[in-house]
């Protein structure tokens, strides 16, 4: 059994303080039935319609989608800019991202229609690894990263402590490929910490969300998770 403003927020028609708003205003009916009870609990077997159409409950659905750049992470962008819904044109289901990459960065992103799945993984508190490759101007020192895998002070506070190891060193283009595993998801944090000790990011990838990864597929590529992948990562 579930409230019904939730089932009602659920099916995407509206927030849950929408969704209170049209029981009150007397908008909503269970099995035929107006309900101005905030409270009344519905089973799946119950018909709920708002404003006479009958609501339907989505299945819920899980992707894990290789973000290009180029993309943002929403689901509308009122400047017209493509999301990362355009490269998703034949999932019915009203899904959106689990946290977000930036508009320039690449790589793993969870899409799902799941609000409580995405709260789950997006909460510092549960820890989620993200692992990502950054490509930084210049090259660190070992000292420098030394601060980053103990953590910075970002304005918002001190970074968790991260796991940090160059992958790769390019002498002559003064560029360096640095690995980073963080569990916090504060916005551009990743470009934030290096930004802080003085090496700009000017490429970066997730290659790796909780146990999962990018291998065998191309920017753009998307890909239900398995039921194993969507118990694993709750
Ligand atoms: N950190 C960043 O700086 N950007 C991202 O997109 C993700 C993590």
């Amino acid at each position: 059994m579930e409230r019904l403003q939730k089932v009602i927020a659920q099916a995407g028609i509206a927030s849950r303080r929408k969704a209170e708003q049209l029981i009150l205003d007397g908008v909503v009916e269970v099995n035929g039935e107006v309900v101005r009870e905030l409270g009344t609990k519905v089973s799946n077997k119950d018909k709920v319609a708002v404003n006479g159409v009958e609501i339907v409950k989505e299945e819920f659905v899980y992707y894990l989608l290789y973000k290009p750049t180029g993309y943002l992470s929403t689901v509308e962008d009122d400047r017209g800019r493509k999301t990362v819904l355009d490269l998703m044109p034949q999932v019915e289901e009203r899904i959106f991202p689990v946290g977000r990459l930036d508009y320039d960065t690449s790589g793993l992103l969870l899409m799902t229609n799941d609000g409580d799945f995405s709260y789950l993984l997006t909460h510092p508190k549960y820890e989620v690894p993200k692992t990502y490759f950054a490509r930084v101007r210049g090259i660190p020192r070992r000292e420098d990263l030394k601060k980053l895998a103990r953590g910075v002070e970002l304005e918002d506070g001190k970074t968790a402590p991260a796991y940090v190891k160059t992958r790769s060193v390019d002498k002559e283009r003064q560029r360096a490929i640095v690995e980073i595993t963080i569990h916090e998801g504060r916005n551009r944090q990743v470009r934030r910490m290096f930004d802080h000790i003085g090496y700009p990011v000017d490429k970066l990838k997730r290659e790796r969300f909780g146990m999962l990864d990018l291998i065998g597929m191309n920017a753009g590529d998307y890909r239900p998770l398995t039921i194993h992948e969507v118990k694993q990562l709750r």
